[in-house]
């Protein structure tokens, strides 16, 4: 018998329904054990689209699904003669049922992997023609800059008057602009400088007392020497005449 078994009240009732049976546990007992098939050929025989439904059975169970295709499962109505009159009680519809949806969801997963393939490939296609036009428009613009600086005529010296003083005022803004990037990058040096010195550990930290007596001694002598002159200490080691001579 063809159908579903509805299992909640609530289901409605669409276009597409032919019949409605309130079943019994009278009228429809538990179904007996299923049993090995015996290739008895009763399912073939009342078949009403002359189908093998036993073979279309043995393929559905091992998954084989291009053989079930192979014997037309498309073909089964699902009316169900097949599965009343086997002797083995196998539930024969729900094999075929099961084997067409595993046919249906391939093909779906297989379409949805076609629509993917297909975009990517677009999607390449398109990537690859917007960089070529812009290569283009890119080759186009500098041919364009190299042709305009070719034929522009050379530009008269500045009079005096006032494009003069414009210039002269571009000129001192620039200076100024100059002038504070200059300060500022000298700023920066002092503060990095600093912070340098101030990272890098110092060797009179934890010194003992004797230690740091010492050390006062060694900077009172420091103190009292002469200033050290500006070309160094070997500068006066050179003499006059020497320098003379180099000159
Ligand atoms: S009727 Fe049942 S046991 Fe007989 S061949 Fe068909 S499936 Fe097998
Ligand atoms: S359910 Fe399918 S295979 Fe079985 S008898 Fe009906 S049409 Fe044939």
């Amino acid at each position: 018998m063809m159908g579903f078994e509805i299992p909640d009240l609530d289901a409605p009732v669409v276009k597409a329904t032919n019949c409605i049976i309130a079943a019994s546990p009278g009228l429809f007992p538990p179904p007996p054990p299923e049993m090995p098939c015996i290739r008895c050929g009763a399912c073939a025989e009342v078949c009403p689209h002359e189908l093998q439904p036993f073979e279309l059975y043995w393929f559905s169970r091992a998954r084989n699904f291009g053989k079930t295709q192979e014997y037309y499962i498309f073909d089964c109505i699902e009316c169900g003669c097949c599965s009343y009159v086997c002797p083995s009680h196998i539930p024969l519809v729900q094999y075929f049922r099961f084997a067409k949806s595993e046919i249906w969801a391939r093909e779906r997963e297989k379409q949805a992997a076609d629509a993917a393939k297909e975009r990517f490939e677009l999607r390449n296609a398109r990537a690859e023609r917007e960089q070529a036009e812009k290569a283009e428009r890119l080759a186009r613009a500098a041919s364009a800059r190299t042709s305009e600086k070719k034929v522009a005529p050379e530009r008269p010296p500045a009079v005096d008057g006032p494009p003069a003083a414009a210039a002269s005022e571009a000129a001192a803004t620039a200076s100024d602009a100059e002038a504070i990037r200059k300060a500022a990058i000298a700023a920066a040096m002092e503060r990095a400088r600093a912070q340098r010195e101030s990272a890098q550990p110092r060797n009179t930290d934890g010194l003992s007392t004797g230690q740091q007596r010492e050390i006062a001694a060694v900077e009172a002598r420091r103190a009292v020497l002469p200033a050290t002159p500006a070309g160094g200490p070997g500068a006066d080691s050179v003499p006059p005449a020497a320098s003379q001579r180099d000159e």
